[in-house]
């Protein structure tokens, strides 16, 4: 027979055990990363991963497995040349077997030497133009850049102010690695332009800046790839991020960014980092950064 003692400290055990069996429940199901479609809405098929006359490291059948193993179902396309997007648009039949769409960006750089001077080199203007009037086999292109300013007075170029104003006027999107604030000076030329913040602040502008511009300006997209303080050491999203996303759920996208090829070596594994700490918020709004932002921002339907 049990003592009145033995039972008490069974049942304190068994309570202490449902206890530790909720917080292990709890923390596995946070635990669990996002497995829903993925837009990659910073992608580069520069001419590095396959130069189409000469070296092809990364032919367009590997990268589009690549993004089907990843569950990346739409991209935005940018690369330099022009060519790497307009050869990914062209690949109709590809793309639609794996599953993804090319939503194509006017990048500005025909090489290198276009980073630093493209604000103020009308040829750049010029190119553009030309680019938009012969769009790509997929349809019209939906965006300009990626382009970069290192010095947020350059913001104020010639043809940077006439860039985003030709985008505030065509419905174009723009993908823009800059500070915080040169943000605040391409807004003022364009403020209907959509503006997609390239890692949301590279240089790690304070989370209570971003929040400040993302309420200033209510067409502003940050893309967070490369975004310091995003995660914590051990890959978890960090508190002031996920209280950011919580505040704007409807403002974030996700991106790869393979500027180089070692971007595109490791492919599968920054998309399962992405899915890692997307796992982190509540399902809604990782499926919003994951894939509907971008998607709603160019109309795509959601994956089947
Ligand atoms: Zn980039």
């Amino acid at each position: 027979m049990r003592t009145p003692s033995f039972t008490f400290r069974a049942r304190r055990m068994a309570a202490g055990l449902a206890w530790a069996g909720m917080l292990a429940a709890g923390t596995a199901s946070a635990q669990q990363p996002y497995r829903g479609p993925l837009f990659d809405a910073h992608l580069h098929y520069n001419e590095e991963a396959c130069d189409f006359r000469a070296a092809c490291p990364y032919p367009v059948a590997e990268v589009l497995a690549m993004m089907q193993r990843a569950g990346v179902r739409a991209i935005i396309a940018n690369s330099r040349t022009n060519e790497g997007s307009k050869v990914l648009a062209a690949s109709g039949d590809a793309t639609r077997a794996a599953g993804v769409t090319v939503v194509p960006f006017i990048r500005l750089y025909r090489n290198r030497a276009d980073y630093s001077g493209w604000f103020a080199d009308e040829s750049i203007h010029t190119m553009v133009q030309q680019e938009l009037a012969a769009g790509t086999v997929a349809g019209p292109y939906r965006g300009l850049g990626e382009f970069h300013l290192y010095e947020s007075r350059n913001a104020d170029g010639p043809v940077a102010a006439k860039l985003m104003k030709l985008a505030q006027a065509r419905g174009l999107a723009v993908l823009a690695h800059v500070d915080d604030d040169a943000i605040d000076k391409l807004m003022a030329h364009a403020p209907q332009a959509r503006l997609i913040w390239a890692h949301t602040g590279i240089g790690g502008a304070p989370v209570a800046r971003v929040r400040e511009l993302m309420k200033r300006y209510p067409l502003l997209i940050g893309e967070l790839s490369y975004r310091p303080g995003l995660t914590e050491g051990n890959g978890r999203l960090s508190a002031e991020w996920r209280a950011l996303f919580t505040e704007f759920p409807e403002r974030f996208v996700v991106g790869s960014d393979t500027w180089v090829n070692g971007r595109w070596s490791q492919y599968e594994a920054l998309m399962a980092e992405a899915r890692q700490w997307l796992g982190d918020l509540p399902p809604a709004t990782a499926r919003r950064i994951g894939w509907d932002n971008a998607a709603r921002l160019f109309g795509l339907r959601d994956p089947d």
